[in-house]
């Protein structure tokens, strides 16, 4: 017997034919749920419109079913959607839809909140409150998905875990979601179009090597000396670039997968040919894809947006080294869903 108030997410297809079974139905109906709750993702057990009444009604007797809600829909001028999801015990995450030429990209969150405090980061300054369950990030894509189908008339292309939250330090729940996103019994979306994004807690990248990982790791690396990079991410004091490097030489060993590197470029910061020059340097240990991403400035940080000559400067120092760099505008920027900018500004206090 199920224990009351049992998830029927958190449920395996064979446990679900288990239940069916002991229930006296038939055991043919898990595969129907099954398929409900992870290939069509449906809301609500009034959507499986193939099981009859009195078993949607047994199901509903005997299960709870927690789903994400959308809050609000905000589209901003360069048409990039912000969604505010709101999760079952009432508090807020953001996910974030940008379409381009042929394909759409969804942002998604992987903690409401974050505990890590990068200082030009407004998830940052927002604070922690908990990790997301693996349910609570597949549902993101998933309406995203739809979202993508309904606005631009094609299917979520990419996916990047680059929301609020470090990805890392909820580890578990993550995998879980991208194997129900991947699954043929669930999105069947290719993990290569799947990239996590992390300011780089080493031992988790040496336990992604370790697992294999199908999908691209990307790195927000946005300073490559400590002193600079410590006094933007509070984490680098505990890991530096030294314990960082090895990490990162491991994981390529093991996986043979390019690094995507992040680099977010802060007038007067980190934009100078010396910072070049380090990044350039930190990359010779492995291969790369260097992203150098123009900042959108979040109140209260102090930083700006970077000079397009010295952004120029910046990246042909890095090109003259034969590294492949592309330069990306943050999207979003009028609706505050562009990168570092996702911090729930357009709902009340949670
Ligand atoms: Fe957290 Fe990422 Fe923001 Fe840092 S940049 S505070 S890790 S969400």
């Amino acid at each position: 017997m199920v224990k009351e108030g049992t998830d029927i997410r958190s449920l395996t297809l064979g446990e679900i034919e288990t239940y069916f079974t002991e229930a006296g139905e038939r055991p043919y109906h898990a595969r129907q749920v099954y398929d409900w709750l992870w290939k069509k993702s449906c809301r609500s057990f009034s959507e499986m419109s193939n099981i009859s009444k009195s078993v949607r009604e047994r199901l509903e007797k005997d299960f709870t079913f927690p789903v994400l809600r959308i809050e609000t829909e905000q589209q901003s001028r360069d048409k990039t959607i912000k969604t505010i999801f709101r999760l079952s015990d009432g508090l807020f995450i953001e996910g974030v839809l940008i379409p381009d030429a042929d394909r759409t990209t969804a942002c998604i969150s992987s903690q409401a909140g974050c505990p890590l405090g990068c200082t030009f980061c407004a998830t940052g300054q927002f604070g922690y409150k908990r990790n997301l369950q693996f349910t609570e990030i597949f549902d993101q894509v998933a309406e995203l998905n739809r979202q993508s189908l309904k606005q631009f008339s094609i299917p979520l292309s990419n996916i990047v875990l680059m929301g609020m939250g470090e990805p890392l330090l909820n580890y578990e729940e993550v995998k879980k979601a991208v194997e129900m996103i991947t699954s043929e019994d669930g999105l069947a979306m290719s993990p290569q179009r799947i990239t996590l994004s992390s300011v780089g807690i080493p031992p988790m990248i040496r336990k992604l090597a370790d697992d294999r990982i199908r999908y691209h790791f990307a790195l927000s690396l946005h300073a490559a000396d400590n002193a600079k990079r410590s006094s933007i991410i509070p984490l680098n004091k505990k890991h530096p670039l030294e314990e960082l490097t090895e990490s990162l030489k491991y994981f390529y060993q093991a996986t043979k997968k390019r690094i995507t590197i992040e680099y977010l470029l802060f007038n007067g910061f980190n934009d100078s040919i010396q910072d070049a020059q380090n990044l350039a340097l930190f990359c010779r240990n492995f291969p790369v894809k260097v992203n150098l991403i123009e900042y959108n400035p979040v109140e209260g940080t102090g930083f700006r947006k970077p000079d397009k000559e010295k952004t120029q400067l910046f990246r042909e120092h890095l090109e003259k080294k034969n590294m492949v760099v592309n330069v990306r505008r943050s999207r979003g920027g009028d609706i505050d869903a562009a990168c570092g900018q996702l911090a729930l500004r357009t709902i009340p206090e949670q």
